[in-house]
């Protein structure tokens, strides 16, 4: 599934090829992914030009004068800048054609993705009450503990809730949580600010690390097999669980705290 660092990726990939372009027309190919596409992508968006190219959480917005299309990847989905002739296959759901010649693609076999419409000046349902960036100044230590006060839940279960930080997926919250030597279940409100400070500098890390790794071609971030070309070499818990852990030899566990199983270190994790 696509997570933060490759969305981040794809804004960075495709934003030169589209940036100051028009849109000269919008090819819908389908009528819904995860939700109806709105009918403003295909009505409104030809005959504009495209601002800017944002990011919020794992939702990329394209921007023209009067809104913006949001687009999510869902857990298959991906975005290409192409020949406006090359051919469409099976899962080529949407082309956004460019006064460049060229066509923005948005392939999704699964179709858990979404294209849908914002207005200019109002915040799309989906958008709002969402927590910081993990990668912006806000997201620090101060704003961790202030928020982890007096919490009972497991912090990974912190980590991964969007109104408190967005774009910490499953993956990076557990790599940031053996990094910072936390035990994924300890209980938010009882980390100390030191560890907390850690775990914050930890997931900064990875996810600004994952996104230089992912910078450099659009198609390097997905593999053969379709499944996103995440840092594997280095993740220490992640998809190890019964391997032994590669600081101190320990067997990984994984557990099921209610969403999804978490591998960690018994014994570096506390
Ligand atoms: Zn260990």
């Amino acid at each position: 599934m696509p997570e933060l660092p490759e969305v981040e990726t794809t804004r960075r990939g495709i934003a030169p090829h589209v940036l100051g372009h028009r849109i000269t027309g919008v090819v819908l190919r389908r009528p819904d992914l995860r939700w109806p596409i709105p009918p403003q992508i295909r009505d409104d968006l030809p005959g504009q030009r495209i601002d800017d190219v944002r990011r919020r959480a794992k939702y990329l917005l394209l921007d023209v004068q009067t809104g913006s299309a949001i687009v999510h990847l869902g857990m298959s989905g991906s975005l290409r800048v192409l020949a406006a002739d090359a051919p469409a296959k099976a899962h080529d759901h949407v082309d956004i054609s460019l006064d460049s010649g060229r066509v923005l693609r948005l392939t999704d076999p699964r179709r858990f993705g979404a294209l849908l419409w914002q207005p200019h000046g109002e915040t799309h349902g989906l958008l709002r009450g969402l927590g910081p960036e993990p990668l912006a100044d806000a997201f620090d230590a101060d704003y961790l503990a202030a928020t982890a006060r007096g919490r009972a839940a497991p912090i990974k279960h912190l980590l991964m809730d969007q109104r408190i930080v967005v774009g910490v997926g499953n993956i990076y919250a557990a790599e940031a949580l053996f990094r910072a030597g936390i035990h994924p279940a300890r209980a938010a409100g009882r980390i100390g600010r030191a560890r907390l400070e850690r775990l914050v500098s930890a997931i900064r890390e990875i996810l600004a690390y994952a996104i230089r790794r992912g910078g450099t071609t659009l198609r390097d971030f997905i593999s053969p097999d379709g499944e996103p070309g995440y840092f594997e070499q280095e993740l220490f818990v992640y998809g190890r669980a019964g391997e032994p852990c590669k600081v101190c030899g320990t067997v990984l566990r994984a557990a099921d705290w209610g969403q999804r199983a978490t591998v960690y270190c018994p014994r570096c994790q506390r």
